[in-house]
């Protein structure tokens, strides 16, 4: 018989739910009491706390996800699907960087790409309605 002190911990045995104690041998001791690493009651808690921290980001990232769409639908709703299809948001964005761009340097406006970036946003948008 091992004279190192076995851990205190009780679990219920699967095969005939009775209640065991752990048969692994103690490597740390709690308030009195040995416990193995598995069952050591601060290492249960930091590895609970990490799942805590884990599953938190994992729902922080899901909400960002719905957040993400509620905004995609809204902003697009009034928009035709086929005009979504073609690129509309990007050629309007184009066609606001082309603008800002002036802005910077107003001398070198490039107003013919600029309308016809527009009018091509344009045309999608009479297309279809939503
Ligand atoms: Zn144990």
């Amino acid at each position: 018989m091992s004279d190192k002190p076995r851990c205190c911990e009780m679990y219920v045995h699967r095969g005939d739910f009775r209640r065991r104690q752990c048969d692994k041998n103690g490597t740390v001791c709690r308030d009195g009491k040995w416990y193995c690493k598995k069952h050591d009651p601060v290492a249960a808690e930091q590895a609970k706390a990490e799942k805590v921290e884990k599953w938190e980001a994992r729902c922080a990232e899901h909400n960002e996800i719905i957040r993400r769409r509620a905004a995609e639908i809204s902003a697009c709703s009034s928009l035709p699907t086929a005009a979504l299809e073609a690129g509309v948001v990007g050629m309007m964005r184009e066609a606001l960087e082309l603008v800002a761009e002036d802005a910077e340097t107003p001398c070198g406006l490039p107003w013919t790409k600029v309308i016809a970036k527009v009018n091509a946003v344009l045309a999608l948008l009479k297309e279809e309605k939503p």
